[in-house]
């Protein structure tokens, strides 16, 4: 099992887990060029190399999307977050939680960028039943779910697949979100919520929108500290992804096709990150939940990594016309 140790210096937790270490890998090491083809577990046909699905999602007897315990969990168990003191500046607490692999696509060489409109609907409904799910378990407090798309972003199988991570605390980046959130509401005002006065902000501002529909609105967020970095706002306010109406859902898994799509387009097939951010479990504090589209274009340096301030050398307004016109592209190209 994984173990938790409390970072002294800044407050915040890390996961020290060894076992991960032995996972395949499709990509070789950094220098070598070639990937080696291999066996791919997640591939239809070799349903069996995988632990039992925990969902299954298609029709006449096929899977468009599977979500399976991850076979290397980084949180593992029930228990609760118990800190123990194992020394003057030594905290720790084990690594309990859950960790699942959403394969949202039986198509090996796809992306999200490639699913259809069904697809792009079940891997967020997919996405909905487990955050649900993990509301059970009472260890579990908060769901980070995610899509590492390519070795610069963090992904070890070429198969394209998203994870669920089930951990029994609030991590410090969504507490930094909730405390914003809190705050705007304690302010008072015409619009408590954070979200939804940004969403306001950005389509009066017009510029930096990239995706428009009456349910869901992607923006290269003003205070974009990467390049390319999108914000998927769905409009109806909802702190909970599980509690989110089936269509809004459908809705931001096709606008983020999309987006990517363009990204795709204008960049070549580059690493992402994809990062839902929603309320953590059975929690009632002010919330709206959204998606952060993360493309990895640099690497950090060290500036970055000793002040946590990022230096983004292309504007979002510049960003977000880059994505307009190639999506422009991509719609005028003939079927
Ligand atoms: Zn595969
Ligand atoms: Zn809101
Ligand atoms: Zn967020």
């Amino acid at each position: 099992m994984s173990q938790l140790r409390l970072n002294a210096l800044t407050g915040r937790w890390v996961a020290i887990a060894t076992d991960r270490a032995s996972r395949p890998g499709d990509f070789a090491p950094r220098l070598e060029a070639e990937p080696l083809p291999r066996h791919c577990p997640f591939c239809p046909g070799h349903e069996e190399d995988t632990p039992p699905a925990l969902e299954s999602y298609g029709r006449d007897g096929h899977w468009l999307v599977r979500v399976v315990p991850n076979r290397y969990p980084a949180f593992e168990g029930q228990g609760a977050f118990e800190v123990e003191q194992v020394g003057p500046v030594f905290q720790q607490a084990p690594g309990t939680g859950i960790h699942e692999v959403l394969i949202f696509t039986p198509d090996h060489d796809a992306s999200w960028a490639d699913l259809d409109d069904r697809e792009a609907g079940l891997a967020l409904a997919a996405i909905r039943d487990r955050l649900e799910e993990h509301a059970e378990h009472g260890s579990i407090r908060y769901t980070q779910t995610i899509v590492n798309h390519g070795r610069e972003a963090g992904a070890s199988l070429e198969h394209p697949h998203g994870q669920l991570l089930g951990i029994p605390f609030v991590p410090e980046e969504l507490q930094a979100e909730l405390d914003t959130f809190a705050a705007a509401e304690a302010l008072g005002g015409p619009e408590p919520c954070v979200l939804c006065a940004t969403l306001d902000a950005e389509i009066d501002a017009g510029l930096r929108v990239i995706h428009a529909d009456d349910r869901v609105v992607v923006v290269c967020p003003f205070w974009s500290a990467t390049p390319y970095e999108m914000l998927v706002i769905p409009r109806h306010h909802e702190p909970h992804l599980a509690d989110a109406a089936p269509p809004d859902l459908v809705s931001v898994g096709r606008a983020l096709r999309d987006v990517l799509a363009s990204l795709v387009g204008l960049l070549g097939d580059g690493a992402y990150n994809v990062v839902f951010h929603t309320a953590p479990h059975n929690s009632d504090e002010p919330f709206h939940w959204h998606v952060h589209v993360l493309p990895r274009l640099t690497s950090v340096a060290g500036f970055e990594a000793g002040t946590g301030v990022l230096i983004n050398i292309v504007a979002p307004e510049q960003a977000a016309e880059d994505l307009r016109d190639a999506q422009d592209l991509l719609t005028e190209r003939p079927a």
